[in-house]
């Protein structure tokens, strides 16, 4: 079955917005003479770091590689541990483990899924009880919302730690500073670095991507360094003058050291190009976004009390990527995988973001006792309906028919 739409189209939960302009900007460097470590990532990177506001952006091969390239710029590893809210995508709390450290999980708000600074406090209560000596906090600002960046870095700078935002879902958001004033995320005006993905489902897609944005350059030396199989080619830091110099005292041409191992997690010329032409249209993607959670909020608002809007955050002016609402399903005696399955009949993709990550084995196996009633209860209730710059008002209109039609049939059912 290929569903009702009328257009024929499946509405996934997300999905890229691409035109011509992007096309033509990667066919453009299929033409040239550099398909990696050419021009166009050096634009790309500027281009975000002037979008943002912050001195330094170092794109990555994707999110996951920023995160883990975070990790290791802070020098995080065996005997360290880091607080990560158990409400994310896993590669969040990977990031620690593949640099040796352990993971600290925090609770979240159980109605929008973010990390409080009271979420922290006991975090970092827990972490003191084990023993663990916590150097890095990794806010996340899900659904493109943003954490109380305020209250948490102010916690996090009192038990010195650094903070490390993942933005995945936020490019294009604002958040409140604690002072009256706002600033764009990835700007890093309250963190130590903020880790941003270009996976197509995000809102700037490069096809696979990521970046680390840092005012501090010192980190942004190591992310580049790190990234690239940790190669120095600055003569300033040679350190084995026998090889590094010719008689004259010159650097050798061919000359390059490796003080520290690193990675190849370099962006492509071919994925910088998309990236940098998506990212021309980031201001309007986040308007369509905004528009269309608007429309939902209105039409979802309309509705019973057992379908909701996850809870507006405070310190937030959203860039959604991701259209999530709260739905009671022990209330309504429907099961969540019932409407998935109704709903994809009926041409409606969604998903649920995220099974909390210290239930996953890997992770449960680490701490088994380990329970968090928040991320817990967003968990049951989350489910994430379909957002993209491209669909329509008239598509958020069928979804949420569709979708009350579902919960209303069976509330009605159980009433009689
Ligand atoms: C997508 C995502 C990542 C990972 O990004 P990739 O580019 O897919 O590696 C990390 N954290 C969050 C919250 C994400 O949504």
């Amino acid at each position: 079955m290929t569903g009702t739409d009328p257009r024929g189209a499946f509405l996934p939960y997300g999905r890229q917005a691409i035109d011509e302009a992007d096309i033509a900007a990667v066919v453009d460097v299929l033409k040239s003479d550099y398909l990696t470590t050419g021009p166009k990532v050096a634009a790309f990177e500027a281009a975000l770091a002037a979008k943002l506001g912050v001195r330094f952006a170092v794109s990555n091969s994707s999110g996951t590689a920023a995160l883990h390239l975070a990790c290791l710029a802070l020098g995080l590893g065996p005997g360290d541990a880091a607080i990560v809210p158990s409400v994310t995508f896993l590669a969040t709390a990977n990031a620690v483990r593949m640099v040796g450290a352990e993971v600290v999980f925090a609770d979240v708000d159980p109605d929008n899924g973010l990390m409080r600074p009271e979420d922290l406090d006991q975090a970092f209560a827990r972490a003191a009880a084990a023993g663990l000596r916590v150097r890095a906090v990794f806010p996340v600002h899900l659904a493109g919302q943003c954490a109380d960046m305020a209250g948490l870095s102010e916690l996090a700078q009192r038990h010195d730690c650094a903070v490390v935002e993942d933005a995945c879902h936020a490019i294009g958001a604002y958040h409140a500073c604690g002072d009256g004033s706002a600033a764009a995320v990835g700007s890093c005006r309250l963190s130590d670095m903020a880790v941003l993905s270009f996976h197509p489902v995000k809102t700037v897609a490069a096809g696979e991507g990521g970046a680390v944005t840092t005012n501090d350059p010192a980190l942004a030396r190591r992310l580049e360094r790190l990234r690239s199989h940790g190669m120095v080619r600055d003569a300033q830091e040679f350190e084995i003058a026998e090889l590094a110099f010719d008689q004259a005292g010159n650097a050798n041409p061919w000359y390059y050291e490796m003080p520290q191992i690193g990675w190849n997690y370099r962006l492509s010329d071919i994925h910088a190009a998309l990236a940098l032409s998506q990212l021309d249209r980031l201001d309007h993607f986040v308007e369509e976004r905004r528009a269309l959670a608007s429309r939902y909020d209105d039409l979802i608002g309309a509705l019973g009390d057992e379908i909701q809007p996850i809870r507006r955050s405070r310190f937030s002016m959203p860039a959604w990527h991701l259209y999530s609402v709260l739905i009671d399903f022990d209330g309504t005696g429907i099961e969540r995988a019932q409407v998935m399955n109704r709903l994809r009949e009926q041409g409606i993709g969604t998903q649920v973001h995220y099974i909390p990550v210290h239930r996953q084995p890997y992770y449960a196996r680490i701490d088994p006792g380990l329970v968090l009633a928040g991320a817990d209860g967003y968990y049951r209730r989350t489910l994430s309906l379909p957002l993209f710059v491209g669909m329509t008002q008239a598509d958020v209109k069928r979804i949420v028919g569709s979708l009350s039609g579902m919960i209303g049939r069976r509330k009605a059912r159980a009433a009689s």
